[in-house]
């Protein structure tokens, strides 16, 4: 393939993947991002993105530095992705929403406890959530990606959530895991705090997980 049939690959990608997480409600009016890494730099969708106007022409060449060139502004979250993708040589794309339980957990500045065998999709027995920052900032984008060291997701406080992956596929499945988890986990609380599992049932997980190919992502 050639460098552009390639470049033109990942926009088609971008584009498909932001309609169909659209479509799963987890991207609602203009809030999230999605991104792949591209060369040296990455591809991101624009600012004010929506299912209705997202294209592989609108999508934008952005390097790891923020620079890019054309009438199209990238989304205002490039930094937050840039520096997960310079800090975190294995990540291929980057998805960021402000699905409806995951904001809602945001919201109390809690992470996910581990009270389900699921929230070990994420590489451990909770999904932090980083302190709250102004959308677009350089500190947002450091505690992010440094949540992410350990991670492949956490909740952003009084936002949102954003989660990293090797293709953008298993990104947006990541990022529906963690409001399936969130929803679910908020359910459970509606009848008092639920049970955590133990630490010896993570250990034992994991090296299930380990054994079966499980959770792609741990
Ligand atoms: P953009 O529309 O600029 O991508 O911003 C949406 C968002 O989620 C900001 O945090
Ligand atoms: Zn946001």
């Amino acid at each position: 393939m050639s460098h552009e049939q390639d470049e033109q690959a990942v926009r088609e990608e971008i584009t498909t993947c932001y309609r169909y997480s659209a479509g799963l409600g987890l991207n609602e009016l203009s809030s999230g991002n999605l991104s792949c890494r591209f060369e040296d730099g990455m591809l991101i969708s624009p600012s004010g993105a929506s299912e209705a106007n997202i294209a592989p022409e609108r999508i934008v060449r952005v390097s790891l530095d923020g620079d890019w060139e054309g009438d199209v502004k990238p989304s205002s979250e490039w930094r937050m992705h840039a520096e997960i993708y310079r800090q975190h040589e294995r990540a291929r794309a980057v998805v960021h929403t402000h699905s409806d339980h995951c904001v809602a957990l945001s919201c109390h500045n809690e992470p996910l406890p581990g009270f389900h065998y699921l929230v070990g999709s994420f590489g451990g027995d909770d999904v932090p959530c980083v302190p709250y920052s102004t959308f677009g900032t350089e500190t947002l984008a450091q505690d992010a990606a440094s949540a992410l060291k350990e991670r492949s997701a956490c909740l952003l406080g009084s936002h949102g959530m954003i989660c990293r992956a090797g293709n953008l596929k298993s990104a947006v499945e990541l990022a529906q895991r963690l409001e399936i988890m969130c929803r679910q986990y908020l359910l459970a609380r509606q009848y008092g705090e639920p049970d955590r599992l133990t630490s010896e049932q993570w250990d034992e997980f994991f090296d299930r997980a380990r054994k079966v190919s499980y959770g792609r992502y741990i």
